[in-house]
């Protein structure tokens, strides 16, 4: 084998990277389960999983071996041939969604583009020449020009004008602001949100997941494609294979990224119902989506969550650790939302600093997201053992916080 062995970057070295991402002066080299080790084998408890994204931990021994024997075997061919694992992973994909067609992508943001494009011709189909998509206030759908115009956030979009064009905006969770939306525009054509937003802070609507129920019911009657981003929420994240699972409603398009590789840069968008067959041939493409090997590692995935149980015990210790910091922070005004291993602690400060002094001082990796928001989005398969340890470095990092 060919071994490269780097220097270890320092701190304040000069690199070539774009500055595009504020970084922590630390890097691990090896990963197994809940826990990340660096070069000096300094262990780290990792409530984080590369931000929702290595929901089987890390270096799961079946995940690894998919993609090393695929790797030695064949990596890509080309979606102009036929893809045996493509084709096997959205069997899987189909079977876990109740969706009926999968296109697979490279990210969360290219997922939703493809909702965004389907939204359009969904239009297009019926004359409408400017479509409107609804997107809801502190929501977040990605980088991407579409994507950044349709997130719910100004610092994403400050810079990038002129936006993309066609989406109108109302507060998460108020049914009465789509309803006034549709009098006044009548060239909506979909609904794009979030079952749990999770860049926004871990919020669910005021009225739960029936606000997923209300909004179904407007998509069906107005005739508008209920689109939801299971990006963050999908993969068994919130104690469900997708959070939409929590209702009765299926969406019309669904997209999904993060955990469905397990850190191999997958994604996907699935439609059923009214939104099946509206890109045909020529329509969309993706050069790297639905590799062999990026399939072979979507399949291995979902079969692993489901044969190792892994959503059941997501849910058995999300709600755990959630009824512990409830009870743990009870004398401080916390409050403490999760759902399965998604889970936000808003305080009532902001508390960014956190995410540096768990890191130094109790080797726990979390972070926070909507400034005061400590956000956990543990590996699914953590045992209670691994939450009791998370919890003896978690409550003490807080406690510490909001005394000093
Ligand atoms: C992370 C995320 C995205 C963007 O995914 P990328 O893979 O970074 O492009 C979009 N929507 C939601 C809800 C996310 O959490």
């Amino acid at each position: 084998m060919n071994h490269i062995t780097l220097a270890p970057v320092q701190p304040d070295q000069p690199t070539h990277l774009m500055a595009t991402y504020g970084r922590q002066a630390i890097s691990f080299v090896r990963g197994r389960g809940s826990y990340l080790y660096t070069e000096d084998g300094t262990e780290y408890l990792d409530a984080l999983t590369g931000i929702a994204v290595c929901g089987l931990g890390h270096a799961h021994p079946v995940i690894a071996e998919a993609i090393a024997e695929q790797a030695a075997t064949l990596v890509h061919t080309s979606n102009i041939f036929e893809i045996p694992w493509q084709t096997a992973a959205a069997q899987k994909l189909a079977e876990v969604s109740g969706m009926h067609e999968i296109f697979f992508s490279n990210s969360g943001a290219e997922s939703n583009e493809g909702a965004i494009k389907i939204a359009r011709k969904f239009g297009a189909q019926q004359g409408i020449r400017q479509p409107k998509i609804i997107v809801a206030e502190k929501s977040f759908h990605g980088r991407t020009l579409a994507t950044l115009s349709a997130t719910g956030n100004s610092k994403v979009q400050e810079g990038f004008y002129p936006l993309v064009e066609g989406f109108i905006r109302v507060p998460f969770g108020d049914v009465e602001a789509i309803q006034e939306a549709a009098l006044h525009h009548p060239d909506i054509v979909a609904i794009l949100i979030e079952p749990i937003q999770g860049e926004g802070g871990i919020n669910t609507a005021p009225q739960g997941f029936s606000y997923l129920e209300e909004v179904r019911a407007l998509c069906n009657q107005h005739n508008w494609l209920m689109m939801l981003d299971e990006i963050q929420t999908g993969n068994g994240r919130t104690g469900k294979y997708f959070a939409y699972q929590h209702t009765n409603i299926v969406p019309d398009v669904l997209t999904t990224a993060k955990g469905l590789g397990n850190g191999f840069p997958v994604g996907a968008v699935m439609t059923q119902g009214k939104a099946v067959g509206l890109l045909g041939p020529g329509s969309h493409g993706s050069t790297y989506g639905g590799t062999v090997l990026g399939s072979r590692v979507v399949y291995t995935v979902i079969d692993t969550i489901q044969k190792e149980n892994v959503i059941e015990n997501a849910k058995k210790v999300g709600s755990y650790i959630v009824e512990q910091l409830r009870e743990r922070l009870g004398e401080f005004s916390v409050q403490v939302r999760g759902f399965g291993m998604m889970i936000g602690i808003e305080l009532p400060m902001p508390c960014a600093d956190i995410v540096h002094s768990a890191r130094d001082n109790y080797k726990l990796i979390v972070n926070v997201t909507a400034g005061n928001v400590v956000r956990l989005l543990p590996p699914l398969n953590m045992t209670f053992e691994q939450a009791d340890d998370l919890l003896a470095r978690l409550v003490p990092a807080i406690t510490d916080f909001i005394k000093a």
